[in-house]
């Protein structure tokens, strides 16, 4: 067991502090990781201020990490010192369900372990994430980076990435579709670039005039403001895909009338109540689904596919003593378009 430095809060109403932690020694499967960044999420803020009623303090979130591995155990075949890997949201789960064989661990039968505040099982207590010097993790749940893109910038694609790009893939995103992201936060802006990607006509629906040129840039075809009650009206059943990144509660049945007959929104911000009216649904055979990351194997797809592509995340770099400051201007929407902490910053 080794004590290290990380920054985390001890309650729902603490700004975050430098902490120590324990991370376990490496077992067999283990790699050890140097972190080098970490992303920025909203979920790491729901967390921190128990939005979803189950945090575990202290809470030292991050589940965005890049590092160089600097220690494997003696079973690992994938890994070598010195390789550059990333880690997102899940450090385990029981490899036995059948969500598990399917590829799917994010949807484990008997409970993935989040990255952090989730059971640790080897040291007691919870897990701990990235916003921490180092971190020891099962070599399934490692991910390879392609070395070409812009390390900084990969970090959110761990998980703003995997997160848009697992229901794009899942519902058959193809070239030619109409396609529309809600919300241009961290997981909107990927959600724009992969379905660009992707060949599909891209619509940004926002609440945010002042975005509008960004989103374009970005790789968005259309700005739809979600406000304009004429321009939604126009839009009308004509969508194929929307995904919806809105970070909380909200009415969806405006974003249902978009779609076409057999089209289908997934919901993967608003892990909330959401208002829905059954007929916006049933005139049109029309879906409402939801998504939950991705799982390994598809988030390494997901990686390799940004490799190939150059796709990357638009950041801002961050010293770790700025993160409270970071996390407030998330919540107000102020970031283009995800905050990365340079984790060096930690050891200073
Ligand atoms: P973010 O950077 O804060 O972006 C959310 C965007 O949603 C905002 O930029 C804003 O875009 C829009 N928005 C905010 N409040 C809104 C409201 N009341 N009504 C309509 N639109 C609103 O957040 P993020 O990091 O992308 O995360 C988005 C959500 O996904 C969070 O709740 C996070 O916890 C969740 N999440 C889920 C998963 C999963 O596996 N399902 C994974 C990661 C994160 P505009 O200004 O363009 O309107
Ligand atoms: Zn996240």
């Amino acid at each position: 067991m080794k004590n290290i430095k990380a920054y985390g809060a001890k309650s729902n109403d603490a700004d975050l502090n430098m902490m120590e932690i324990e991370r376990r020694d490496i077992l067999a499967n283990d790699v050890k990781i140097e972190i080098d960044y970490c992303g920025v999420c909203h979920s790491d803020i729901h967390q921190v201020r128990n939005d979803w009623g189950n945090s575990k303090y202290p809470v030292v979130p991050g589940h965005e990490i890049i590092g160089r591995v600097v220690e494997v155990g003696a079973d690992v075949k994938n890994f070598k010192q010195g390789d550059l890997v990333g880690v997102g949201c899940m450090v385990d789960s029981c490899q036995e369900c059948k969500s598990c064989e399917d590829g799917l661990e994010q949807y484990c039968e008997n409970g993935m372990t989040a990255t952090y505040n989730g059971k640790d099982e080897h040291l007691g207590g919870h897990t701990f994430g990235g916003y921490s010097e180092m971190v020891v993790v099962r070599e399934k749940f490692v991910l390879k980076v392609p070395e070409n893109l812009d390390t900084k910038a990969v970090a959110p694609l761990l998980c703003a990435g995997i997160t848009t790009w697992s229901p794009l893939r899942q519902w058959n995103v193809k070239k030619g579709d109409k396609v529309g992201v809600v919300g241009l936060g961290g997981l909107g802006h990927m959600g724009v670039k992969f379905a660009h990607a992707l060949g599909a006509h891209v619509v940004m629906i926002t609440t945010s005039p002042a975005k509008a040129e960004d989103a374009k840039s970005l790789g968005a075809d259309e700005v739809l403001i979600s406000k304009d009650e004429a321009e939604m009206k126009k839009h009308a059943n004509s969508f194929d895909f929307i995904l919806n990144t809105v970070p909380v509660g909200h009415d969806t049945n405006p974003y249902v009338a978009l779609l076409k007959r057999d089209a289908t929104m997934t919901l993967v911000g608003a892990i909330d109540e959401v208002d829905i009216h059954g007929g916006g649904l049933i005139m049109g055979r029309k879906r409402l689904a939801g998504s939950l990351i991705g799982g390994i194997k598809e988030t390494q797809e997901m990686l390799d596919f940004c490799g190939e592509h150059n796709i990357v995340s638009d950041i801002e770099m961050i010293d770790i003593d700025s993160i409270n400051t970071a996390f407030d201007r998330v919540v107000k929407s102020d970031v283009k378009y995800r905050f990365v902490i340079d984790m060096k910053s930690l050891k200073n």
